[in-house]
């Protein structure tokens, strides 16, 4: 059931020149403060004392892969699939929060994309969220595992944060 996590994954098509990653950013001239800004990246090193700070979230995008693999602790569980739907929940979840950490995996495709997702959608609310940055943790959970940080097994979302 659980696929190898440095498994290939579907091959991917790369049409030439076509499709311009600069063009699904223009949308609207004008942006609040923290939208100019963007999406910013974060160490395992400095994410590691950011997670005591009860002001940061940890938001978790992985698909499937969070019920094989472990998770950093208290992370909360928001599947790239079907994230686009669940921002207003996402929303929610981290009201109170300034800095939301956002990963997958490798934090390249998954984890980046849906931190722009929630920016523009933080962005064009009508109240502030009082989240002051969106970032993306470096190298994902892989790289986090890998550099011996710790991880948790439970099964809640969101993780309680209590590593055992
Ligand atoms: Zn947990």
């Amino acid at each position: 059931m659980c696929k190898p996590r440095q498994g290939k994954r579907r091959p991917e098509y790369l049409p030439p020149s076509s499709s311009s990653p600069a063009r699904l950013r223009s949308r609207g001239p004008r942006r609040p403060e923290m939208a100019r800004k963007g999406v910013s990246y974060v160490s395992a090193e400095q994410l590691v004392s950011m997670a005591r700070d009860p002001r940061v979230a940890i938001v978790d995008v992985r698909d499937e892969e969070r019920t094989c693999d472990a998770h950093i602790a208290g992370s909360h569980h928001f599947a790239s699939d079907g994230f686009a739907e669940r921002l207003p929940e996402l929303a929610e979840a981290t009201r109170g929060k300034e800095t939301l950490v956002f990963h997958c995996a490798l934090s390249q495709v998954r984890g980046p994309s849906c931190a722009r997702m929630f920016l523009d959608y933080l962005s064009e609310a009508k109240e502030d969220s009082g989240v002051k940055s969106i970032t993306v943790l470096e190298r994902g959970f892989n790289g986090w595992e890998l550099s011996g940080r710790p991880v948790c097994r439970c099964k809640d979302a969101p993780c309680k944060g209590v590593c055992s």
